[in-house]
């Protein structure tokens, strides 16, 4: 059986997590989920980028230290394994000194081996916001059009990475597919953009502008920059990096066995630190380049982009604590179209959890199951060909990532189940007699396999249909929302 390794970008932890994070790293559960269930080798890694001068502002101003207010910050994130009912098999934290700092500066060393690292003098204008130089066509009245802010003026040596020297390498890959872009839209953009040509980029800043982040290895009186920094958690958390143990070179196993990575999922705001840089790195390093790079759209609350300032933000512990984190799943994997933005308010949230999952899926089980007291059942597979049908489909639509696309197929069963017993009017039939038998025969034989089908996108509603099923024990899934 092959292996599948799935990584989430890394959120940057100068603030909580929101539901667009929740969106993307709910995207990757379901492949994980899915491909451990066809029984796949599957890795699926998360982590939290947590160094820059960002979080130190934002440390200063909540009066902890920088490990404490880290600590703090990436808890949340961490928190959200068992909130969201996540599947991920590794953590991986850039302040990480022994797990993740070796596989950053080896990485370094490569490129700096390969003769990709130059030092150089570089004057700019600096925004905070950004964490990162910009250009006089960011800027609106002398500020930056993001964050409102007026840049800094900053001259200082950097060490910059070649990213030049791979332009024509990088355009190919992504051409070909061999570096899959989906959707193709993203793809599109990002060619337009290699298309402009790629250029250098500031790998690293002086230790006293910069204290926060992992030392250059060649050149201690620098810090690494975000891309090395962070870009490496992709293979430092599979030990890439680490000594060898000379005998059995245990911790260099998991990067032999599941790099290159099959997918990463990622927002559409960094495609081209993740389409452009992180390849470029990797093929400075003579290491090979991901399969897939899965390209996510925004969430927008009431059609406004989500922001504190407008006191919009969506808190997924709220959500879930209010609905389950099923209900939550559920909307976002059917009612954001998985590549491109979506929107969210509790008015579309109640609706389609009343629809959907009250009066659609848990209406369904508890009158099967209703029936399926009444008197013993005789197997009976009307529905087979529906439901061979169905899954076909899923697998076409995770493969694609139209997770949407794939639930509205899936409830197309759901459908089919009600519809055919208010068709049947079962209950009109004796319960002791064939044809009543052979009708709730064939309704358990359904929604054991919707339960099953279901399994990657609602983890713990699929379990409860199992449970219900072997137990021929009623309990509402949804209840309905006032
Ligand atoms: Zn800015």
């Amino acid at each position: 059986m092959g292996k599948f390794y799935v990584t989430t970008s890394i959120p940057y932890v100068n603030a909580e997590p929101h539901i667009g994070f929740a969106l993307e790293i709910i995207q990757a559960d379901v492949l994980a989920r899915y491909h451990r269930h066809k029984g796949e080798d599957v890795f699926f890694l998360t982590g939290a980028d947590e160094h820059g001068v960002k979080i130190v502002r934002a440390a200063e101003v909540a009066g902890k230290t920088l490990q404490d207010f880290t600590d703090g910050v990436t808890k949340k994130f961490e928190d959200l394994k068992k909130v969201l009912n996540l599947s991920w098999d590794d953590f991986i934290r850039t302040s990480d000194k022994k797990k993740h700092w070796p596989g950053a500066q080896k990485l370094w060393l490569k490129l700096y081996g390969a003769g990709k690292l130059y030092k150089k003098s570089y004057k700019g204008i600096y925004c905070i916001g950004h964490e990162a130089f910009i250009t006089e066509k960011d800027l609106v009245n002398g500020k930056c059009k993001d964050h409102q802010k007026e840049p800094e003026i900053v001259e200082e040596e950097n060490w910059f990475f070649k990213l030049s020297d791979y332009t024509k390498e990088i355009k190919a890959k992504i051409e070909s597919d061999e570096l899959q872009i989906v959707p193709k839209s993203r793809k599109n953009e990002i060619l337009a953009l290699i298309n402009e040509g790629l250029e250098d980029i500031s790998f690293s800043r002086p230790h006293e502008n910069l204290s926060w982040g992992v030392p250059v290895p060649n050149d201690p009186k620098h810090i690494m920059y975000v891309w090395c920094d962070a870009l490496s958690n992709y293979i430092s958390a599979l030990g890439y990096g680490q000594k060898e143990n000379s005998k059995f070179k245990i911790k260099n196993l998991k990067f032999a066995k599941y790099w290159p990575a099959d997918v990463q999922v990622i927002g559409k705001d960094i495609l081209r630190f993740h389409a452009a840089i992180w390849p470029g790195m990797l093929l400075a390093a003579k290491l090979p380049l991901p399969k897939t790079i899965f390209v996510h759209g925004f969430i927008t609350v009431g059609d406004k982009k989500m922001s504190k300032t407008i006191g919009n933000v969506i808190d997924p512990f709220e959500v879930v604590k209010k609905y389950g984190a099923d209900a939550l799943r559920y909307y976002l994997l059917r009612e954001i179209p998985s590549g491109e933005d979506g929107d969210f308010t509790y008015e579309k949230f109640e609706e389609r959890y009343n629809a959907d999952l009250a009066k659609g899926l848990g209406n369904l089980v508890a009158r099967v199951l209703a029936l399926a007291q009444k008197n013993s059942a005789i197997k009976n597979k009307v529905f087979n060909t529906n439901i061979k049908k169905i899954e076909k489909q899923i697998e076409k639509l995770i493969k694609e990532f139209k997770f949407n696309d794939a639930l509205s197929v899936l409830w197309q069963l759901v459908a089919l189940g009600n519809k055919y017993i208010d068709e049947k009017k079962p209950w009109t039939l004796k319960p002791d007699s064939k044809e009543f038998k052979e009708i709730v025969g064939s309704l358990l034989f359904l929604i054991s396999d919707i339960g099953v089908l279901l399994s990657p996108f609602l983890p713990e509603t699929s379990e409860k249909i199992s449970g219900q099923l072997k137990n021929r024990k009623i309990s509402i899934l949804f209840p309905q929302l006032k």
